[in-house]
């Protein structure tokens, strides 16, 4: 595999492959990486000629410096894991490569009430980043295919609707969440669960597993409230429990009157804050 820091290089090698007419697939990320992200890779090989990860931990999509320190790093474990499953290159660039000093590559798009709702109301700033990160990785990469998971739902979201709105010609991908047998949804955050919150950490999936029986019997609101005082009683603190449009994201209150409905959460457990979600009804092609 391929490990380029600058932009000029991995721009160089990515030119001779497009110019011998290779398709590039894209799964940008955060390091730490776990079978989610191998899972997302495995999907761009299957259908790209070329596949291409990064590494970035992106300061400016955190709004609380200190989940900015402590965000795990691993490098090497990283790169033995892309190597094992033969990626073909990986970007792993230092922050002035992405932002170099003076350039002012902010994202000011309006996304309407997208970040505004759930993880907007709680991590002000945080979608702003994610943006400007996304829109520079893919200036950078230029990638035939974008691959992103749906653990991230709201983040894909406001891609879809960027790329919609930049007219970027790039056809984005939506992976499933890999979850751990438990349940719990893999995250690189996991590594800092404290034995005792990863063991309660599963009820996340198990409300979300409940919303999915109890619908379309139960309410919206019944469901919801439920969820809250199950996680509550395990030790978790929710943030929000939202049933919602997977278009617009607002919540849903009859379940008829949407034909993409789902289930999103976000709780801390301990000082660790995890976010999950579930299709209850349709998943629409999400490209
Ligand atoms: P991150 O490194 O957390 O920024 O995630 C990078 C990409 O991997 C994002 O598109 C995430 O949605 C995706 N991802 C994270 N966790 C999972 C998972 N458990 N299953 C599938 N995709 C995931």
């Amino acid at each position: 595999m391929l490990v380029f820091k600058k932009v000029s290089d991995l721009r160089f090698w990515l030119q001779e492959a497009r110019v011998a007419g290779k398709t590039i697939g894209f799964t940008p990320t955060m390091g730490a990486l776990h079978e989610g992200h191998l899972g997302l890779v495995r999907a761009s090989q299957a259908a790209c000629d070329r596949s291409v990860v990064s590494i970035f931990v992106n300061p400016t999509q955190f709004n609380q410096a200190a989940d900015l320190e402590t965000y795990p790093r691993m490098p090497d474990q990283d790169i033995a894991l892309l190597e094992q499953i033969s990626c073909d290159a990986l970007f792993l660039p230092p922050v002035e490569e992405v932002y170099p000093p003076g350039e002012d590559l902010t994202v000011r798009l309006d996304f309407g009430l997208l970040d505004q709702v759930m993880e907007g109301r709680f991590r002000p700033g945080h979608f702003g980043g994610m943006a400007t990160v996304v829109k520079r990785l893919l200036d950078i990469v230029q990638p035939d295919r974008l691959y992103m998971g749906q653990k991230d739902f709201q983040q894909l979201t406001i891609v879809r609707d960027m790329l919609y709105q930049l007219n970027y010609p790039v056809k984005l991908v939506m992976g499933s969440t890999t979850r751990e047998p438990d349940g719990l949804a893999m995250s690189s955050r996991n590594l800092r669960l404290t034995p005792e919150m990863r063991a309660v950490a599963p009820v996340l999936y198990q409300t979300m597993e409940g919303a999915k029986k109890a619908f379309p019997h139960t309410s919206a609101a019944d469901v919801c409230a439920a969820a809250v005082r199950r996680l509550e009683a395990a030790g978790l603190k929710p943030e929000y429990y939202e049933i919602v449009d997977g278009i617009t994201l607002q919540p849903v209150v009859q379940y008829t009157d949407s034909t993409f409905v789902v289930v999103c959460v976000a709780a801390w457990a301990g000082d660790v804050r995890l976010i999950d979600n579930m299709v209850l009804k349709g998943a629409p092609e999400m490209a």
